[in-house]
């Protein structure tokens, strides 16, 4: 590790800090005490975190900007204690749509290459500090989707991966997990609430009724890399209200009470 620890303050790197469910995640962990390095391909979402939040503007499907993002921790605070690999992107065409192979580079490039650039850009600090690593998965991890293949293979691919990164990485101390969450109010989701119509259809599928807030999936984001998670790695954390509790199959109209 360069540079020298500076306060007691513990350090997490969050990709995906521009917006939704990243930027409530780098907001709570800067709330609650850490100094927050936020990475986002897009400038815009990094400019108002607040004076504790340091931005890296970047792709993270590239080395680049991962490693650029361990230096600046290193190099100002002098140490990484959590890595939230939260970045996604969808826009799954269909596999005969002109491209759609391209496309789908694209999108493993960002939801899997990233965070495997991302965790072997931290390993050495994650070694040195015991540290924890959140993968930003997906419900549609756990399952297929109808026109969702690519974004399937990417986030099922990251549920999978975590398994073998703890794995490979428990001797060192350092814990790694996913959270999958379901359907949650962001950038991503927003075209769904413009549409009030296919909101409520959507809405009447979630056993709690509504989407999640970004906030509750960045608490469930804290939970995992604090030290009350300390004897959890290689899994995955479902916050999806409900949605991957039912096999979708009953009630059906006859079903005997
Ligand atoms: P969002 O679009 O609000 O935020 C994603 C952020 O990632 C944006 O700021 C975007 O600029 C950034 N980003 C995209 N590509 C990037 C790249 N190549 N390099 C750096 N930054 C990049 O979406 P969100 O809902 O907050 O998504 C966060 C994560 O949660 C994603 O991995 C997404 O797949 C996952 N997720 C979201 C939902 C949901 O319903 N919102 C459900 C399950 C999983």
């Amino acid at each position: 590790m360069s540079g020298e620890a500076v306060g007691e303050q513990p350090v997490v790197i969050v990709t995906g800090a521009g917006s939704g469910i990243g930027r409530a995640t780098a907001l709570l962990f800067a709330e609650r005490g850490h100094r927050v390095v936020a990475v986002d391909i897009d400038a815009r979402g990094l400019a108002d975190l607040g004076a504790e939040v340091v931005p890296v503007i970047g792709d993270v499907s590239t080395a680049a900007v991962n490693e650029a993002a361990v230096a600046v921790a290193l190099e100002r605070f002098g140490r990484v204690d959590a890595l939230v690999l939260n970045a996604g992107i969808g826009g799954t065409p269909p596999l005969s749509a002109e491209g759609a192979v391209e496309r789908a580079d694209r999108i493993l490039g960002v939801n899997v290459r990233g965070p495997i650039h991302g965790l072997r850009a931290a390993l050495p600090a994650l070694g040195a500090s015991r540290g924890s690593v959140v993968f930003t998965a997906s419900v549609a991890g756990l399952r297929g989707d109808t026109g969702n293949w690519a974004y399937n293979a990417s986030k099922g691919a990251l549920i999978n991966l975590v398994r073998a990164f703890a794995l490979d990485y428990a001797a060192q101390g350092i814990r790694i997990n996913a959270l999958a969450p379901g359907l949650t109010r962001t950038a991503i989701t927003a075209n769904v609430h413009r549409d009030p119509e296919f909101l409520a259809a959507l809405e009447r599928r979630i056993p709690l009724g509504r989407f999640a807030e970004p906030r509750e999936q960045a608490e469930a984001i804290w939970f995992l890399t604090s030290p009350a998670a300390g004897y959890i790695t290689g899994t995955t954390l479902v916050v999806d209200g409900g949605i991957d509790a039912d096999l979708g199959i009953l009630p059906l109209p006859h079903t005997p009470s």
